[in-house]
């Protein structure tokens, strides 16, 4: 049976968290704008539902539909997106895992979006959005 809890993106806008068995295997969430599914697994693991929720944010900053639009249709948009959610939920570790969590980001943003990029470039990609001196365009 699935779980539900319910969270708020910037104090006031209220996003259902559903922990469900349903997923793809290969998927650990997904975002669809006001409701984020995660598999039961992670369904308490903060950094991932931290991921997750700013997907909910670029999903309302984007535009609702437009977001999902470009987000499937333009690998630029795609990078962009999902290295602001990877930081975010690197940002969101506790400093013994960070280390090992930027790896394995690096790693799922390399093998798992269609970007056609390696994983030490996905490793430099993510220190950038990671290192807010340098500029994000
Ligand atoms: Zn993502």
């Amino acid at each position: 049976m699935p779980t539900l809890s319910v969270t708020r993106i910037w104090r006031f806008l209220p996003i259902a968290i559903v922990g469900t068995r349903r997923l793809p295997q290969s998927l650990i969430g997904v975002c669809l704008g006001p409701i984020v599914l995660v598999s039961r697994e992670y369904v308490r693991d903060q950094p991932t539902l931290i991921h997750e929720l700013e997907h909910s944010k670029q999903f309302f900053k984007g535009g609702l539909i437009v977001h999902f639009v470009r987000y499937w249709l333009s690998t630029d948009y795609r990078l962009k997106v999902e290295a602001q959610a990877f930081a975010a939920e690197i940002a969101a570790c506790p400093s013994h895992i960070a280390l090992s969590r930027f790896h394995e980001s690096a790693r799922a943003l390399s093998c798992g979006y269609g970007l056609s990029l390696t994983c030490a470039q996905c490793e430099v990609i993510l220190l950038g959005y990671l290192n807010p001196n340098v500029a994000q365009n």
